[in-house]
């Protein structure tokens, strides 16, 4: 049997950058995931995500921010609309005087920065390939039996075990969830125009395609959000048919593309924790919740969840010494469910928003996305929101002094 102070389980983005966080405040600390350790290697950018300001600013204080950066690709530019009409917003960087409005990031080399900083903490423990087979609660204690049969005891214990979380299931924590009927087709592709640092979106009435820039200046991650069905569909087309729906349904906007990948389908669904604490035990990233990836926000939220709970935990640790966690998870769950409400709300006004091709709703969606592109005022919650800047952010996430972030690279 062993004992430690805080446990995580899962080392995706949130639970990697969570030990991280906690590292320097000297407790015992375990990170298990049942998947092997990141391994250094180029970048694939076979999944991407792409990061927001207020995430840059938590990945630079924990100094791993230019690895990941070395790999990604800035964007100046952002470019919306809507399909067959005259609706249109785009957003730069150079109208807020800042030098990127975000980074498309290869999801391996976040991971991998993130471990290679961690192996430098001897009070955390990483064990990888451990799977667990069950979890009980005391007074003082968690206790996960694992697969190998060791059993672990914990004060804190925190999932960060992804969107179908065994934790949050095996304590049968509420969720609500629905099905967003979208199938997400992930892919990489090469086109004839060059990108020009822009993140486009088009929306159709079945659903959004984002042409995502990466660092080869003719190559674009895409992510086509399609009805279940139009997904496999398109998942088994031959290579040169597939290229043609995505060029088409692009609106040629880099020309004619190539695929140069493989092709990823994944299902999506919301996901909504209803309680994100139990006794000992606490919910985060897509443990909590799992969002439609239209606006690229769901790491980005599960970086400031992390922030988060580390703040709080820190400033307990400084006040008190020992982690009390009635009143420091009830604090986390208040502060962050607001946040996560606040976001799936403005995710599902968007996608149904967008929905359907019914020619009134068209010609309206159009003259407001018109009007509201030309008034700056009104773009700026808009604009927030997509850097990240809006909220309660966790110290960790929030500017320096303003202005301080004209100065990134
Ligand atoms: C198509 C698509 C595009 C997206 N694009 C963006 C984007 O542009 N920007 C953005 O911010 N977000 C984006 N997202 C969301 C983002 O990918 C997720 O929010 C993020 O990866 C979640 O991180 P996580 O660490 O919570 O979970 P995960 O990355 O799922 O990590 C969970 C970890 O826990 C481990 N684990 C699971 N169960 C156990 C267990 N029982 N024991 C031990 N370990 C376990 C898993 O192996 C895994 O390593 C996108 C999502 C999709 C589907």
């Amino acid at each position: 049997m062993q004992h430690c102070d805080i446990t995580i389980v899962g080392a995706g983005s949130a639970g990697l950058t969570l030990a991280l966080l906690l590292a320097p405040l000297g407790l015992q600390i375990r990170l298990l995931e049942k998947g092997p350790q990141p391994q250094p290697g180029a970048a694939d950018f076979s999944r991407v995500s792409a990061l927001n300001l207020a995430s840059q600013r938590l990945l630079a204080g924990l100094g791993v921010w230019s690895g990941i950066a070395a790999e990604a690709a800035p964007y100046q530019q952002m470019e919306v609309w809507q399909a067959d009409s005259f609706g249109r917003l785009g957003f730069s960087a150079a109208e807020q005087q800042l030098p990127a409005l975000g980074w498309i990031c290869d999801n391996q080399s976040i991971r991998q920065q993130l471990y290679q900083q961690l192996s430098q903490h001897s009070n955390v423990q990483c064990l990888f390939g451990s799977g667990i087979s069950r979890i009980s609660q005391g007074d003082q204690n968690v206790a996960l039996q694992l697969e190998s049969g060791d059993l672990l005891l914990s004060s804190l214990l925190v999932a960060a075990d992804g969107a179908n979380s065994f934790i949050r299931e095996s304590l049968q924590l509420p969720l609500t969830h629905w099905d967003y009927q979208h199938h997400a087709l992930v892919a990489t592709l090469a086109s004839t125009e060059p990108h020009q640092a822009t993140a486009r979106q088009v929306f159709w009435p079945d659903g959004p395609l984002a042409l995502l820039p990466l660092p080869d200046s003719r190559q674009v991650s895409i992510v086509w959000s399609v009805p279940p069905e139009r997904a496999q569909t398109l998942q088994a087309l031959p290579a040169e048919a597939f290229a043609k729906a995505v060029t088409a349904a692009s609106q040629s906007v880099l020309g004619p593309l190539q695929l140069v990948s493989e092709r990823q389908r994944i299902p999506l669904r919301m996901r909504y924790a209803n309680q994100w604490v139990q006794g000992r035990v606490v919910l985060v990233a897509d443990a909590a919740h799992s969002i439609h990836p239209l606006a690229g926000q769901g790491m980005n939220l599960g970086l400031m969840d992390v922030a988060a709970l580390a703040e709080l935990i820190s400033e307990q640790r400084e006040q008190q010494g020992a982690i009390d966690c009635p009143r420091l998870l009830a604090r986390y769950q208040r502060w962050r469910k607001s946040e996560a409400q606040s976001l799936i709300l403005a995710m599902e006004t968007f996608k149904r928003g967008f929905a359907g091709g019914a020619l009134l709703p068209k010609v309206l969606r159009s003259i407001g996305m018109s009007l509201l592109d030309k008034q700056s005022k009104l773009k700026q919650p808009m604009m927030a929101l997509a850097l990240g800047n809006s909220g309660d952010l966790p110290k960790a996430a929030r500017p320096a002094q303003p202005g301080s972030d004209a100065a990134l690279g």
